[in-house]
């Protein structure tokens, strides 16, 4: 194919917690030229654990390379012209390898596995200590979700990890770390490096200083030497030694916050919220650290550049969102594929009135309480399948409320308009709703990949490679869904959610 047809393009290895997607964009337009994706499977060896292994995401991640090269040549567009490329991965899922072998000691620890509860207990020294008694130091509650209780963990149990660490061969990772390690060579002097962004859902970085803190390392009895070393959102991590690739520069590295850059949320006061698997609205503060005082985390947005200054966020997370479209079609059998979800929940008409929370990993932000349990309210001998799946979209929204509420009262006033992005966004009925129960414009852009647009763009204004201006982007083009229902109707759907996540936080006790 001829060269430049397109200008200089930047690709992005997006791994996400249900597939990995390698896509091209075109610097100059931020078009995507072409993509591909592979679907990654979940590993439940036990009620609440939930594994990947890390092979098989290495091995997505070239053969997404290896086709999406192959769809350019299609389209006449030389790989070649490929300068540089971004990572943004699943947050918190935990690798650890051998630093020799370059084999996993064991499977990745998915961010949603619940198997650290007895972890986080004796953290908390059964009660003794409160969950936020890190918060002012690394911006997190203690919760299974973050990377320092799955490290634990895998030390405690898993004899292979002992033995690597005492003979200085252990290596951990979340997924970015795991794959610029392998990319850069692997056992053949792969480097060892994470991003700030990574880095602070950890639980182990000092969220002032942005290195790892001595403290907390100590308080979870890790081993500072297993730790990659930090780097910024955006610079040249290392080159890639194998593959159509081959040569071609890691320069931008970010998890679910690239999302921000990718929405163009550069200044305080904006925010987003990616839905996937899990959903995450972010809140830029910008260079300020807030600490919430109603159960948002405090973490990284971004640092593009090594001495640029860190962007602080606010961030709502919710763990079960696209993951129970899933587990309506694999556990129940409801709906044949996610994108059903949208036609059967509308088809239920008028609201059924069925509440449905979705606990599986306990509830998240903004009650970060690993005890809560699933339940589904309201049901009546007229309930058909739809209001279950109608439920199920409808607790993405009032979470994200939830969260809205929460963000309101941290920041002094609710936020006027929602951006959102994430594979759930294409359900247009979930994006009416969430505008009819939050009161407030939700702004999809046209192109949903804005995690992966973030990654390239950080990738693209790096130091060294600078095809991609930051300062010069255009918006995105986007539709709107405004809210169509009363705010009587809003408030009382709201306040019947919240008799449900009562039921749901009271049901062990
Ligand atoms: P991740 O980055 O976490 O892997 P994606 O952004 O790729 O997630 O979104 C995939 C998730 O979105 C899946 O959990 C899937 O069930 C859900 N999803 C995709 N399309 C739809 C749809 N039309 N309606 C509802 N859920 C959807």
């Amino acid at each position: 194919p001829e060269r430049g047809r397109f200008g200089p393009l930047v690709g992005s290895i997006d791994e996400g917690t249900s597939s990995t997607r390698f896509l091209v964009f075109a610097a100059k337009t931020a078009e995507v030229l072409t993509y591909h994706q592979v679907s990654i499977p979940h590993i439940t060896p036990k009620e609440g654990w939930v594994e990947q292994d890390p092979e098989v995401i290495l091995h997505s991640v070239i053969e997404t390379i290896n086709v999406t090269c192959d769809n350019l040549i299609k389209l006449d567009i030389s790989p070649e012209d490929i300068v540089a490329t971004g990572i943004t991965n699943q947050r918190e899922t935990t690798v650890v390898w051998d630093s020799v072998t370059g084999k996993p000691l064991h499977n990745a620890l998915v961010w949603l596995d619940m198997r650290t509860a007895s972890t986080v207990d004796q953290i908390l020294q059964n009660g003794k200590r409160n969950k936020n008694f890190l918060k002012n130091v690394c911006g997190l509650p203690v919760s299974t979700y973050f990377s320092a209780l799955k490290i634990r963990w895998l030390i405690d149990n898993v004899e292979g990890v002992r033995r690597a660490i005492s003979e200085d061969r252990c290596l951990f990772g979340t997924i970015d770390t795991w794959l610029i390690w392998n990319l850069t060579g692997g056992v053949n002097g792969g480097l060892h490096l994470t991003d700030v962004t990574n880095a602070s859902r950890t639980m182990l970085m000092n969220i002032d200083t942005l290195k790892w803190d001595p403290q907390l390392c100590k308080i979870f009895d890790i081993p500072m030497s297993i730790l990659p070393e930090i780097k910024s959102s955006s610079e040249i991590y290392g080159y890639i030694s194998e593959s159509v690739l081959k040569g071609i520069p890691i320069s931008g590295v970010s998890d679910q916050q690239a999302a921000l850059v990718g929405q163009m949320c550069f200044h305080q006061g904006q925010a987003k919220s990616t839905y996937g698997t899990g959903c995450f609205l972010l809140y830029n503060t910008g260079t300020a650290i807030v600490q919430s005082s109603h159960g948002l985390l405090t973490t990284v947005a971004y640092q593009l550049g090594k001495d640029a200054p860190p962007i602080y966020a606010l961030e709502g997370s919710i763990a079960i969102a696209g993951v129970a479209m899933q587990w309506l079609r694999d556990n129940l059998g409801v709906i044949k594929n996610v994108t059903e979800s949208m036609d059967i929940a509308q088809s239920t008409g008028e609201v059924g009135e069925v509440y449905f929370v979705p606990a599986f990993s306990g509830l998240y932000a903004p009650y970060w309480r690993k005890d809560a349990r699933s339940v589904i309210c309201g049901l009546t001998e007229e309930t058909k399948p739809g209001h279950i799946v109608r439920g199920a979209l409808e607790s993405v929204a009032f979470q994200v409320r939830d969260i809205l509420e929460a963000m309101a009262l941290d920041c002094g006033y609710p936020l006027q308009k929602l951006l959102v992005d994430g594979g759930m966004t294409a359900n247009n009925f979930l994006m009416q709703i969430q505008a009819d129960y939050c009161g407030i414009p939700v702004v999809r852009p046209l192109m949903s990949e804005t995690t992966s647009l973030g990654a390239a763009m950080a990738a693209g204004n790096a130091k060294g490679v600078e095809v991609w201006d930051l300062d010069n982007v255009q918006p995105v083009p986007s539709d709107c869904f405004i809210p169509s229902i009363t705010e009587d109707q809003r408030d009382i759907r709201y306040s019947r959610w919240k008799m449900a996540i009562a039921r749901s936080l009271d049901w062990v006790e």
